[in-house]
């Protein structure tokens, strides 16, 4: 579920299955006895040769939702997970008997290398991860020597610039960031270092001269430049003169600074129109560096003509600061003079992809990209006409690289050192800048096309129809968010709906499981350099914590380890520094569901194991499942709330034996052995464990928490996100005064926080929750709550009493 890409085809293709089922089902009625016998037998064979075919599918087609978008999905699935029943590994009750040898971490597949453009890949990255099968081409990263040795080299000087590279780039960069950032998270010497993010993120561009006497960004390159030295070393007293006169050299070099000291020599400067061109106009997937003349222009006032290429203006002494704007090339070059020191441009609409002839057309597992095909495009309203009209051609098959594309590209791991990778905190701004920009562009697309995507619920539309309302467009007074747009209040109810359908459909979940991702994988440490850390890595993380959730789908789907699976679901969220996390929930088949607390011992554990027998898994235990320590020992803990009582009631009591628990919750086995292991400066007993499934903490090394629930709050729990903030909005709608204005958009974007693992896993297309099976219809049972899109010309009555809105799928199917 994690692609609504899908969302108008499935429709279509589960409306035509539905008329073919109503038709063999009247067809079926009208045979004679002995036909439908061999029919029946005949099906049974078929079902049986798709059980085998299952079975015999490759461990490496791990992903379940493209074996499901037909309408038997949940039949399929439920019946297909008779395989492999491995004998569930670890079984509780062996500790303290014979532990299984093979219980080791169990690291990802080495992959080889792409193809097409030699990316590096993780195991479960998809073909088209990288590339898109190489028809994404472009060229390879180029920097001076010079300023590559400030980035890897390991001198003193090279280690200072490091640490303070972005208030290196800050000085020297041509514009200025406008951003709202967690102050606390990006303090020095207080814990990781971590560039987080509130709502937009804004370059400007300022005039030539300075107000008062005090220059700062491309005002440092023109004004008073003979103490251009001193000019930059007064910006901070972090910097080293050294450093900064090295850096002023290598920007020699750049078409932008070379524009600005050319100004220098220019008599009467206000006389003139001076600009900096949105887009070079360089073909970025061949070799070639931007001229001063490709980036910038002087020019007469009166020779501006519409032949012009589109520009920023700059002035000389106006007062007015210039919107740089995100789908301009110079974006990039402007704000990251250390990261692009020749000016090599950035994403813009237009750069062609490669024609591969013989590429077959593979899915792509990622979210929908609703992106145009444009060029040259300098203002908003032209970018959003085109798209537009992309949208109403429908299939429309992008030859171009869409911004996503474009930096996902470009944040492959690759043999020639890409050093923007390196660039550490520099890096973290980076990611998230491109990630703001991408969300930008989506956002900016469902603002201005708001006739083509209004979607509402049918019951919204009936409760304005009651209140007397009549035009449409009074109830788009609002602007909002499409159920395509990921993340927004739509989205997030329509996943919660699937979610609840499924409880519905398979009973209520058995297992919660909580996993985190650890920093210190040899996955991730692997593939740092030297000079790298791993919080300053958020494209690592990302693709490391994927592909362990991947497999840990594997282990639950296919291996069966906590027996055979009749649904589950997950979400993926990011902590406050960005560390991710998945919350799964489990639901088992009925032959398989965990009745008795023996069931609970055979799949958790809450104890500190025997240091001497499982040394490994001790170890794992003591670092990763410890709680705390909160309450007396340490009040000010995170888990701590107000009354100043652990909000996960840790210390638990000591218990001998494992019983059902009066909620829906076992209390699990903590025997009081006097036995306690030091964490964070207080001796812990077994009070304090986590409970733990020993089997999945040993292969995957990290936090995961297992626990047995058969609680529907968890439900709400993991979809929490629809139960507070954004999503308020979506359900104003329906019940709120119609009157009242609602800016889905702008309040979107200025809750959101974006953290650099959360947008290098946006950028990368990785899911943010998923379901097996998948549910594309059973939301429609909720009745009234079917999906209708309306132009705002329409008329209330026409859409209310059309009966093509009352008929679903699923009510035409069953
Ligand atoms: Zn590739
Ligand atoms: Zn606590």
């Amino acid at each position: 579920m994690s692609s609504n890409r899908n969302h108008k085809n499935v429709h279509a293709f589960q409306k035509s299955n539905a008329d073919r089922n109503a038709r063999r089902r009247e067809l079926y009625k009208l045979m004679p006895p002995e036909e439908k016998k061999i029919l029946l037998a005949r099906r049974r064979a078929k079902r049986a040769e798709m059980r085998k075919h299952n079975l015999s599918e490759s461990s490496m087609n791990n992903d379940l939702t493209t074996a499901s978008s037909s309408n038997s999905t949940i039949v399929s699935v439920a019946q297909s997970s008779n395989l492999i029943m491995r004998k569930p590994m670890l079984l509780l009750s062996e500790i303290g008997s014979t532990m299984p040898s093979e219980m080791n971490y169990i690291k990802l597949k080495e992959i080889s290398n792409c193809q097409f453009c030699k990316a590096k890949k993780f195991e479960y990255e998809p073909p088209a991860f990288c590339c898109s099968n190489g028809s994404v081409q472009l060229t390879s990263h180029e920097i001076p020597i010079e300023l590559k040795n400030l980035y890897l080299d390991n001198t003193e000087l090279s280690k200072h610039f490091r640490t303070y590279i972005r208030t290196y780039n800050n000085i020297f960069a041509f514009t200025s960031l406008g951003v709202t950032y967690d102050k606390e998270l990006a303090k020095r010497n207080n814990g990781i270092y971590t560039f987080r993010v509130q709502g937009q993120m804004y370059h400007f561009i300022n005039d030539v001269i300075p107000t008062n006497k005090k220059g700062k960004n491309l005002q440092l390159y023109f004004f008073d430049s003979q103490n251009e030295l001193q000019n930059r070393m007064a910006c901070s007293n972090k910097l080293n003169e050294y450093v900064v006169r090295t850096l002023m050299e290598i920007l020699k070099i750049n078409p932008y600074s070379m524009f600005l000291k050319s100004l220098i020599d220019v008599p009467q400067l206000s006389d003139f129109y001076i600009a900096l061109k949105c887009d070079s106009g360089l073909d970025q997937r061949i070799y070639n560096l931007p001229t001063v003349s490709e980036v910038a222009g002087i020019w007469v006032e009166q020779d501006i003509t519409n032949s012009t290429p589109p520009h920023i203006r700059i002035y000389t002494k106006s007062d007015k600061s210039q919107l740089v704007n995100y789908y301009y090339s110079c974006y990039d070059p402007l704000q990251y003079p250390l990261l692009f020191p020749y000016g090599q441009g950035g994403w813009h609409c237009g750069i062609k992809k490669i024609k591969c002839s013989s590429r077959t057309s593979t899915q792509i597992y990622c979210e929908q990209e609703q992106l145009p095909s444009i060029k040259n495009m300098c203002s908003i309203d032209g970018l959003l006409n085109m798209e537009a009209e992309v949208m109403l051609k429908e299939k429309h098959k992008r030859d171009t690289i869409s911004c996503r594309e474009y930096y996902c590209y470009k944040l492959q791991i690759r043999d020639d050192e890409n050093i923007v990778l390196h660039a550490r905190r520099l890096f973290q701004q980076y990611v998230v800048d491109e990630w703001i920009k991408i969300e930008s562009q989506r956002l900016d697309f469902a603002s201005f096309n708001q006739d083509l995507i209004r979607t509402d619920v049918l019951d919204g539309i009936l409760d304005v129809l009651r209140k007397g309302e009549r035009e449409v467009s009074h109830i788009g007074k609002q602007r909002i968010l499409p159920l395509s747009f990921t993340r927004g209040p739509r989205d997030m109810r329509r996943r919660y709906m699937d979610a609840i359908a499924l409880v519905q459909r398979f009973g209520k979940p058995d297992i919660f499981l909580t996993i985190t991702c650890n920093p210190s994988w040899p996955e991730i440490e692997e593939k740092l350099i030297s000079t790298d850390e791993v919080q300053n890595r958020p494209d690592l993380v990302s693709r490391v914590f994927r592909a362990k959730i991947e497999e840990l789908k594997n282990d639950i789907m296919k291996r069966h380890i906590f027996g055979k699976v009749a649904a589950f679901m997950y979400t993926i969220e990011f902590q406050k520094r960005g560390l991710p996390h998945a919350h799964f929930l489990i639901i088992l088949n009925e032959n398989y569901k965990l009745l008795t607390p023996e069931a609970y011992d055979r799949f958790v554990c809450a104890e500190i194991p025997d240091e001497n027998i499982y040394p490994y898994l001790y170890s794992l235990v003591t670092q990763h499942m410890m709680h705390g320590p909160c309450g007396k020992l340490n009040p000010t803990n995170s888990c701590m709330k107000k009354k100043g009582r652990c909000k996960s009631k840790y210390p638990k009591e000591f218990v001998e034996q494992t019983t059902k628990g009066k909620n829906s919750y076992p209390i699990y086995r903590r025997r009081n052995t006097g036995k306690s292991v030091k964490i964070r400066g207080h001796f812990l007993d077994n009070s304090w464990v986590v409970p733990y499934n020993p089997y999945l903490l040993c292969k995957f090394n990290c936090h995961i928490n297992v626990e047995i629930c058969s609680d529907i709050k968890v439900v709400k729990y993991i979809y929490k996100y629809i139960c507070k903030g954004h999503d308020k909005i979506a359900f104003h709608i329906q019940t709120n005064d119609v009157n009242l204005e609602i800016d889905e958009i702008k309040e979107y974007q200025s809750a959101r926080w974006v953290s650099p693992p959360e947008a290098s896993w946006r950028i990368f297309a990785f899911p943010i929750s998923e379901m097996s099976p998948s549910v594309y219809h059973l939301q429609l049972h909720l009745d009234g709550q079917q999906l209708v899109s309306f132009k705002s010309t329409d008329n209330i009555n026409k859409i209310a009493s059309n009966p093509m809105i009352r008929k679903t799928m699923l009510t035409e199917f069953f």
